[in-house]
């Protein structure tokens, strides 16, 4: 981008400022209609790489609530944090949409941040599929990208021909690290214990 590197501190620039200033001319979001899915987070400004944008607020809640609220409510904006914890937000965050191709990720359970630099006007959206680790997620995409996968689901992260944990690399939260880890360990028991891994087994 050709504007100052992370020119955030208004102080810096001249400006006299307090956190309602910041707040309002500083805000990296604004929600707009996103076509058919309803409303969007645009970029309200030029973002960088790795800059913090929005953070999840509200309340926790467990899978029964959260699928209490679907079934019954047709409510689906919980946003995982961790494994069967989940925030109903109260913010911003509830509007951001899915893509296959994202510009946004997380720097920790319910922090999002930019993937990559970002232009003024761009919409912020995640790969769900990021987060939303349950065995039972899945939903249809027409995000109309490239690398669209056409169903999303819970699974995909740990899908190794999808390669999501390479592409999001540096932007998946721990809980789903440490499950791709654990999941990985598991499989790779299974193989030795299969013998096939012995190498050694060439020369007996
Ligand atoms: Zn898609």
């Amino acid at each position: 981008m050709d504007s100052a590197p992370c020119a955030l501190n208004l102080r810096s620039i001249g400006v006299k400022t307090n956190k309602y200033v910041t707040k309002q001319i500083l805000a990296a979001y604004k929600l707009r209609p996103s076509g058919k899915r309803g409303n969007g987070l645009y970029a309200a400004r030029n973002i960088f790489k790795d800059e913090e944008i929005i953070r999840v607020v509200g309340p926790s809640i467990g899978p029964k609530i959260a699928e209490t609220l679907y079934w019954s409510y047709g409510i689906d904006v919980a946003i995982p944090v961790g494994i069967e914890k989940y925030i109903l937000p109260i913010n911003e965050t509830r509007f951001i949409n899915h893509s296959c191709e994202p510009n946004i990720g997380f720097s920790g359970a319910g922090i999002f941040v930019a993937m990559r630099d970002i232009r003024k006007g761009e919409e912020l959206t995640y790969d769900y599929s990021i987060c939303d680790i349950d065995n039972d997620y899945i939903i249809d995409c027409f995000c109309g990208t490239k690398s669209c996968r056409s169903r999303i689901s819970g699974q995909d992260i740990f899908d190794e021909n999808l390669h999501l944990a390479q592409k999001y690399k540096g932007y998946i939260p721990q809980y789903v690290l440490r499950e791709i880890k654990r999941r990985n360990k598991k499989e790779s028991r299974l193989f030795h214990s299969n013998g096939f891994n012995n190498r050694f087994d060439f020369f007996k």
